[in-house]
């Protein structure tokens, strides 16, 4: 663990940030300069630079945790499309270097190319987002019990 990394500090409750879902493996919270509302970023607990270098157990966890938010923004809240990104590598855009995958909603359209304009994250979309997604959550867990990634209860 880096002991600087923001994103370590967040996992261990150090620093702020609003939380969607954890468990063992993973954590979920708001970005704070959404491209959309609803932009999730899914990180390992664990430090790991990123993508390339966490073990593929925790990579097939993280992207398990992203796939079920996607389908509970498709299939639940209506979203007409979510990108899923991880960037590796600052060429690559990475600036926080902490794994972690991107989940973002797509309300209005413009695709992968529009991931670039941004706002600041209020207290209000957070409150908002949280309780959009909250009533639906147990899709993550259940889509972690069926890749076999968790036991069941
Ligand atoms: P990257 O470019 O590394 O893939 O993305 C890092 C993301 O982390 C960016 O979208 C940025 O807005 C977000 N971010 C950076 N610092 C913080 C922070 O302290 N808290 C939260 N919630 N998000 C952060
Ligand atoms: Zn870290």
């Amino acid at each position: 663990m880096a002991r600087e990394c923001i994103f370590c500090r967040i996992a261990k409750g150090e620093a702020p940030a609003y939380k969607v879902y954890e468990d063992e493996v993973s954590l979920v919270f708001l970005d704070i300069f959404p491209v959309e509302k609803g932009h999730l970023l899914v990180t390992s607990r664990e430090h790991y630079e990123a993508v390339h270098n966490a073990p593929p157990r925790v990579v097939a966890h993280v992207f398990t945790v992203a796939a079920a938010l996607a389908k509970i923004y498709r299939d639940i809240l209506g979203a007409p499309g979510v990108n899923i990104v991880t960037n590796s590598g600052r060429a690559a855009g990475q600036e926080v270097f902490h794994f972690h995958v991107h989940v973002i909603p797509r309300w209005r359209g413009g695709g992968w190319r529009r991931l670039v304009e941004r706002h600041v994250l209020t207290e209000e979309e957070a409150r908002e987002v949280l309780g959009m997604l909250k009533p639906h959550i147990g899709i993550v867990r259940k889509a972690l019990i069926d890749a076999g990634l968790v036991g069941g209860e």
